[in-house]
């Protein structure tokens, strides 16, 4: 049984059948016993009636008028007196054997009750006329017990005819929906991620659906973002593909002298430092997106860690002027993180705030710790970002400057976010076109690193 409506139409025909079967046996039993009821009735009310004709009637016509009431009535009956047994009706009339006989005649005025399958019997002794009588009345209940079941069987058929088109009707209801969304399941495996289910209500189904088109509205959104990754990283690749093809082909040109030459290959290796340092960022943010990516907790001093990355820093701090102003605090804060890692977000947020700050320009750096986190603010003097941009910055591939004037591949930011999300830290922006901008990095001092499928749990920083 592959299908949800045979499955259905099973169910329903078997719990028809289960529950008719019940019903029709205690319908059955009590029928039975009503007839039963109604049968000694009835033939208790013609031995009466037989005893009176016997009683009133002279024994000339008594004969006649028996055998008159045998055939008006549904009984047969035979009257017994004197050893003679007399009978009256169509049907061959049933013995009493020669033992109850005799108990009717040694208590007259006893009766009893029997039973022979269908048919139904009442057996009295009288006195008349101080001559005894024995009578047995019976009726043949078969036609009657026919006619219940007849009608019963007329109910049973018309109630599946009926049943089974509501059934049909009530399956056809919940089927459809499930088939519309098998359907649209199968279109969205296709790659058609814009498919969508449309259902009124608030059941089940209602809720499958609404899951449904939740699914495939998530999952168009992830095409579009990968498509436009895929589009992203090809010009990334391109740009500095370009340049090195066409540096490269005018250096063959024999007639160039050794500064020309110089200028060239230092254009050919700029641009080749420049795809080493995106295929490195891109492999951080492959990384660092796995589902397995572990965080190597340490704990060290970020003082230090800060100082470190300034040092770095400073030549190209240096070759634009710009002062870098590190707010040291009086006592060392050392913190739980991985180190390493760490020490990225830092390049990264430095290194920006150099490189989108004008020459003679400034850049902050401070620390502070509060009770429950410690915060790293970068603030610098710089270009600053509109409000639509800031709202992109951690977006991958996602630059200002369109006109790429600055050196960068719009991944730097999505890397720090990531490590600051692995530390279950965050990261505020503030900035204003024109007016510098300050990234304040949060990091929580009672952590819970989440680290593969484990959770460590992290005391508080000393
Ligand atoms: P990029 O390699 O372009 O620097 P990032 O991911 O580091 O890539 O930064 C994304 C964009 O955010 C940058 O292109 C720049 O427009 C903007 N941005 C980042 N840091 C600063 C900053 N300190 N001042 C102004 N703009 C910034």
């Amino acid at each position: 049984m592959k299908s949800i409506y045979g499955k259905l139409i099973l169910g329903f025909l078997v719990s028809i059948l289960f529950s008719f079967s019940i019903a029709g046996y205690f319908s059955l039993r009590k029928n039975a016993s009503e007839l039963g009821l109604l049968a000694v009735e009835e033939l208790e009310n013609s031995t009466e009636l037989i005893e009176n004709f016997i009683q009133m009637i002279d024994s000339e016509d008594l004969d006649k008028v028996l055998s008159g009431y045998a055939n008006t009535s549904e009984v047969s009956f035979y009257v017994e007196t004197d050893g003679q047994q007399s009978f009256y009706g169509h049907t061959a009339p049933y013995q009493l054997s020669a033992q109850q006989t005799q108990e009717l005649q040694d208590h007259i005025g006893d009766s009893m009750t029997l039973q022979d399958s269908s048919i139904r019997i009442y057996a009295k002794s009288f006195e008349v006329n101080q001559q005894e009588y024995i009578l047995c009345v019976q009726k043949d209940m078969s036609k009657r017990e026919m006619v219940f079941l007849d009608s019963a069987m007329m109910a049973v058929f018309c109630m599946l005819i009926a049943g089974s088109i509501t059934f049909l009707v009530i399956a056809d209801i919940i089927v459809k929906p499930i088939s519309r969304l098998t359907k649209a399941t199968n279109e969205l495996s296709k790659g058609n991620y814009h498919v969508r289910v449309n259902y009124a209500g608030n059941d089940e189904i209602a809720r499958l659906n609404r899951s449904f088109n939740q699914m495939a509205q998530q999952l168009a959104k992830q095409d579009e973002t990968r498509q436009q990754f895929i589009s992203d990283v090809s010009h990334e690749f391109q740009t500095p593909l370009t340049a090195i093809q066409g540096f490269a082909t005018i250096l063959k040109n024999e007639k160039l002298n050794d500064e020309q030459r110089q200028k060239y290959a230092d254009i050919i290796l700029f641009h080749s430092k420049r795809l080493s340092t995106l295929a490195k960022n891109m492999l951080q943010l492959t990384l660092l997106d796995g589902e397995d990516v572990k965080l190597e907790v340490s704990e060290f001093s970020l003082i230090e860690q800060l100082n470190r990355v300034i040092e770095t820093q400073d030549n190209f701090a240096l070759s634009k002027n710009i002062e870098i102003e590190f707010e040291i605090p009086k006592n060392d804060i050392r913190i739980e993180a991985d180190e390493a890692r760490l020490e990225q977000v830092w390049i990264n947020l430095i290194n920006n705030a150099i490189k989108y700050t004008h020459d003679d320009g400034v850049v902050m750096i401070k620390v502070k710790r509060t009770s429950k986190e410690v915060e790293v603010s970068i603030e610098d003097t710089g270009v600053g970002m509109s409000k639509e941009a800031i709202s992109h910055i951690f977006e991958r591939f996602y630059r200002q400057d369109k006109s790429r004037s600055v050196e960068g591949n719009g991944l730097g930011l999505s890397i720090v976010k990531r490590i600051v999300d692995l530390h279950q830290g965050r990261i505020d922006v503030v900035s204003r076109e024109e007016g510098g901008s300050r990234f304040t990095v949060h990091l929580p001092q009672n952590r819970t690193f989440h680290i593969g499928e484990k959770l460590i749990k992290k005391e508080n920083y000393s």
